[in-house]
């Protein structure tokens, strides 16, 4: 890795390197066109020219001088995509590839950079150099032609990467983006958000994997303020970003609560109500065609999220529910929500739906038949739940 880099208006290409992707065999057709679809309608956007081009098997961003940082902006949360470079792209011509190595490289010296290295690769078998040859003879210019005294093989200032296809790419410096699959090639799920630290990350994490999400919330207005529903509309705006457009469905399940707490053991209370949550989502999921539902469980977490807790919630879904949190800590969710920007939205006070019925003492162990036999308690269950059902709202979000 260079620790002196090109200067970031110096750059008209970001190359594009797939991960997994690559590991697709037949699939690899698909997942490719997924990810350009995603890249070109996010360069669409910008008020400037780009062009997206193949340059034998690798992906590639042209644009003008000085557009570099707009460019990363757009396309940075593009899943399936593993790194990125910032290349100054030139002619495959061995003295005009030269010619700009040694500018660039006097360029890196006037910026304190004193060691450097060449690293070629040779993609464009027709160049007559092999990537051999060539870092030497760049390497061996450089030394000739520039104030730079030394190669180093270790821990140079500046790596100097001359990628040869159909053009030549120039880098020095390549980020790392989030890797995943490219988003709709996982199938479709319902993410169940509450307003907290940990559905939001569960959501991107979902989403990373390629699983094109909707989002879903259940309240009890009035007893939650329309400020609740507000901040979670907020969090699923962020995750748009991740998502393009979402769909964002609520359900007031005040009645059903109310019952809960009228019919039942209080301290089951908890874990009645997320059944309720996942039955609904479950009805919702089924005639929105969504495949799964998405929770941010993590064992242990809370007295709902141990093993009884969860087998009585799984109980409740006819489909699966992934739980991407299962196996963190909090502060390891954490660092996630703050590096996707949810945390400062997630950790802003609100009412959460369950808290206000919360029972004093919950039952940390519940058994699924315990928990079966108070549900029977509720009078007009089914009632209240198609009720409930028939008053769904929802709204459309885009990307800003
Ligand atoms: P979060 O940080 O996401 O709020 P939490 O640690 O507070 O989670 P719980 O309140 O036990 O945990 O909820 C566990 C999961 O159940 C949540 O991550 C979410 O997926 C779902 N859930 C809980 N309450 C609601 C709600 N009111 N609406 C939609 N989903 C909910
Ligand atoms: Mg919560």
């Amino acid at each position: 890795m260079s620790k002196i880099n090109i200067d970031i208006n110096e750059i008209n290409a970001i190359g594009l390197a797939y991960g997994e992707l690559a590991l697709k065999g037949k699939n690899r057709g698909i997942f490719e066109s997924t990810i350009k679809n995603s890249i070109l309608s996010r360069l669409k956007k910008l008020d400037f020219e780009t062009n997206l081009e193949n340059d034998m098997s690798k992906l590639y961003i042209n644009f003008e001088k000085g557009r570099a940082k707009k460019v990363l902006e757009a396309i940075k949360n593009v899943f399936g995509i593993n790194n990125i470079s910032f290349c100054v792209k030139v002619e495959t011509d061995d003295k005009i590839i030269e010619d700009r190595v040694l500018e660039i490289a006097n360029m890196l010296y006037e910026k304190g950079s004193r060691t450097f290295k060449i690293e070629t690769n040779r993609s464009d078998k027709r160049f007559i150099y092999n990537s051999m040859e060539y870092s030497k003879k760049i390497g061996a210019s450089v030394l000739i032609n520039t104030e730079f005294k030394d190669v180093s093989m270790k821990n140079m200032d500046s790596l100097i990467s001359i990628d040869i296809r159909r053009n030549t790419y120039i880098y020095t410096e390549k980020v790392k983006a989030y890797g995943g699959l490219p988003l709709g090639s996982a199938g479709k799920g319902l993410s169940m958000l509450s307003g907290g630290i940990d559905s939001p990350v569960a959501s991107f994490l979902m989403a990373k994997r390629g699983m094109k999400l909707s989002y879903v919330t259940f309240h009890s207005f009035p007893f939650t303020s329309k400020n609740s529903l507000v901040k979670i509309q907020q969090l699923v705006e962020i995750l748009t970003r991740y998502n393009s457009k979402s769909i964002f469905y609520n359900f007031n399940i005040l009645k059903m609560q109310q019952a809960i707490k009228k019919y039942t053991n209080n301290e089951y209370a908890t874990i009645l109500n997320r059944r309720v949550m996942v039955k609904l989502a479950n009805r919702l999921a089924n005639e929105k065609n969504l495949q799964a539902l998405i929770t941010g469980e993590s064992l242990g977490q809370v007295a709902s999220q141990t093993l009884g807790g969860l087998t009585c919630t799984n109980d409740a879904s006819k489909i699966p529910v992934f739980r991407p949190l299962i196996g963190m800590d909090k502060l390891e969710i954490i660092e996630i929500a703050n590096e996707i920007g949810t945390y400062k939205k997630s950790i802003e006070p609100h009412e959460d739906s369950c808290s206000l019925f919360a029972p004093k003492h919950p039952n940390t162990n519940p058994k699924l038949e315990d928990v079966l036999v108070e549900e029977a308690k509720i009078e007009n269950y089914n009632e209240i739940m198609e009720e409930i059902y028939s008053n769904m709202e929802y709204m459309i979000l885009t990307e800003e």
